[in-house]
């Protein structure tokens, strides 16, 4: 009995030692600022055994609303308001053990930049350069290998490994991009992603209030979107929200005990995403879907947990005020619970008005990837906020197109085109899709066209003069190939040629490229910057005509500008009978070549180079 009451008093005693020494592991978010619209704040703070203590906050504007003790004794999540008047400022958050102070944690609310009230997203008039940073460029070779990290080894010649890139070889490259023409980029994760292996690429975050010291610091972060907007770039952010990478740092100790999806025996999503949309599935499979682990190694985390929620979209906006960012990108968008997604999307929007949201849902069906465009008036009233989604559809249909010839089918060939964008009524605001030929997750666009360089030319025309937001993922410019590793992510997110000291080619000065990759690089460049200068590609009406003998012509047209297309899928040229577009034309006369400013009376009829695309100024 005397021996059990030692035991006790030792265990008090260490208790009591465990609190008094007891220290902040984690409050997030970081910090936060005054004058945001919203002015609630809900902190998440872990630390050893910190839900035994009571937080006190003596700052004036700032009030605890109230206290919510996780599963776990090591958090408690605080919920402020911040009034409007708060004056930005460093306090203190006081923790009490009943009357004793044991400790005191600074928390700092910043000022807000002057713009940020009024951040302005991407939209029809950019075009978007895709980056897999660890591939495009290596601008800092001292961070290559990090060490305490999991994945130590840099080595180029394999393809799921690291290659070295980072966000400073993005920042030397502002130039090149700029020149190019492109207005925004989109990196991919360059956030922690402390992972054994395959952790170039992003998608397991394992803090999600870190740059991953391999790609750089947070003040890279914030130089690269401060020397892009200088250039007239948006930094665009790939957000994730529905999985982390399986070393997140509360993997050990969770907040809240269903704060990840089936934390104790994974189970593997469907990726039946049309759950989100069936009138008839089952709960089942909706489970499966939405609460499934993406992969084993990234666990799913809750949305419907609200302070998982909450972590989330402050996380969002936290960035977009650090960043001062152009836009997101969302990863597996429909992969998350539909109402935490809506409600994550709504909240960035309602604070950022005309910030612009692209979530992915890869769906080859328009009534699926128009579900979540704001403003879509769905039959189950749900509605979503994404500013827009991506035109998967039109990809596969415009790949499918320019594969196969028409023959006697009018189904087959450019009808694909005609018909995908003709599928645009299901959609909100059809201009403001993103539309590509390919992505960091297909195989290049090179590659699908069989290698053939007038296909992808033809593809990048395409893609740069019909309606919506267009996306050229790197290397697209110079011919980017992953044959004959088919469906190889590791292989379609090669090494940009130049990114890397010593290399041979180099694709930022031309030096080594092929006659065919330089044309092609100097294909894409004109029609960037032609499209940058010309807004009737960008935000003109569109007016297409149903593709006879593979060829397909449609029109982008404003008041006073219009613009023709012709793409001619056959190998001889094609003279076009204007006739049958009389009622756009109208009084017109000429037909000036973009390309090479040649002009041509449009009585004779337009011929088209076989295998191109002709695009005129008609006048
Ligand atoms: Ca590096």
């Amino acid at each position: 009995m005397q021996f059990n009451k030692f035991i006790l008093g030792f265990l008090i005693v260490i208790c009591h030692v465990g609190i008094i020494s007891s220290q902040i592991q984690h409050i997030e978010p970081l910090n936060w600022w005054v004058g945001m619209k919203n002015p609630n704040l809900q902190l998440l703070i872990n630390g050893n055994g910190i839900s035994k203590l009571t937080p006190k906050i003596n700052y004036p504007g700032v009030v605890i609303k109230k206290i919510t003790k996780g599963d776990s004794e090591n958090y408690i999540f605080l919920d402020l308001t911040i009034a409007k008047t708060t004056k930005a400022g460093k306090f203190k958050i006081d923790f009490f053990e009943k009357s004793k102070k044991v400790f005191a944690q600074d928390y700092e609310l910043l000022n807000r930049k002057l713009e940020s009230k009024n951040f302005k997203g991407f939209n029809s008039k950019d075009a978007i350069y895709l980056i897999t940073p660890d591939r495009f460029s290596n601008g800092d070779p001292t961070n290559d290998v990090v060490s305490g990290m999991r994945e130590q080894k840099v080595d180029r010649k394999n393809e799921g490994g690291r290659h070295g890139g980072d966000i400073r070889g993005i920042i030397n490259h502002l130039d090149y991009i700029s020149d190019m023409g492109f207005t925004a980029i989109w990196p991919t994760p360059v956030l922690e992603n402390d992972m054994n292996d395959y952790s170039y690429h992003g998608y397991a975050i394992t803090n999600h209030y870190k740059v991953d010291p391999r790609m750089g610091l947070m003040s890279d972060y914030k130089e690269l979107s401060e020397k892009a907007k200088t250039k007239g770039i948006k930094l665009i952010y790939d957000g994730v929200i529905n999985h982390t990478g399986s070393y997140y740092w509360w993997m050990n100790d969770l907040p809240f005990k269903d704060w990840i999806n089936f934390p104790d025996s994974i189970q593997i999503t469907s990726h039946r995403r049309t759950v989100n949309q069936d009138l008839y599935a089952s709960k089942i499979d909706k489970e499966k879907m939405t609460k499934g682990w993406f992969v084993s190694s990234m666990p799913d985390m809750n949305g419907e947990n609200p302070f998982l929620a909450n972590y989330l979209i402050q996380n969002t906006i936290w960035w977009i005020e650090s960043l001062q960012l152009g836009g997101i990108r969302q990863d597996t968008y429909c992969y998350s619970d539909k109402d935490f997604s809506k409600k994550w999307s709504c909240s960035v929007m309602d604070e950022y008005p005309n910030f612009s949201i692209v979530g992915e849902e890869w769906s080859y069906n328009p009534l699926i990837t128009s579900y979540w465009q704001r403003d879509k008036v769905n039959r189950d009233s749900y509605k979503s906020c994404l500013t827009t989604t991506m035109d998967f559809p039109l990809q596969l249909a415009l790949v499918t197109a320019l594969k196969e010839k028409e023959g006697t089918s009018v189904e087959k060939g450019f009808t694909r085109i005609y018909e995908s964008i003709a599928n645009d009524f299901v959609y909100a605001h059809p201009n403001d899709i993103m539309i590509f030929g390919d992505n960091h997750d297909m195989d290049r666009i090179y590659t699908q066209l069989n290698k053939d360089e007038k296909l992808t030319k033809i593809a990048i025309a395409f893609i740069l003069t019909t309606r919506g937001i267009p996306q050229i993922y790197y290397g697209t410019e110079i011919l980017a190939d992953n044959t004959p590793y088919l469906n190889n992510h590791g292989f379609i997110r090669s090494d940009f040629s130049g990114g890397w000291d010593n290399d041979t080619i180099n694709a930022f000065t031309g030096k080594g490229l092929s006659a065919d990759q330089l044309s092609m690089q100097k294909y894409v460049k004109f029609l960037l910057n032609y499209r940058k200068t010309n807004n009737v590609l960008t935000n003109g009406k569109l007016l297409h005509f149903y593709p006879i003998d593979d060829v397909y012509v449609y029109f982008r047209y404003l008041e006073n500008k219009m613009v023709m297309v012709a793409l001619n899928r056959n190998e001889s040229s094609k003279t076009l009978d204007m006739s049958r577009f009389a009622e756009i034309i109208k009084q017109s006369k000429i037909a000036k070549d973009i390309f090479d400013n040649k002009e041509y009376l449009l009585s004779n009829g337009l011929t088209i180079n076989g295998k191109s695309a002709t695009i005129f100024e008609i006048k």
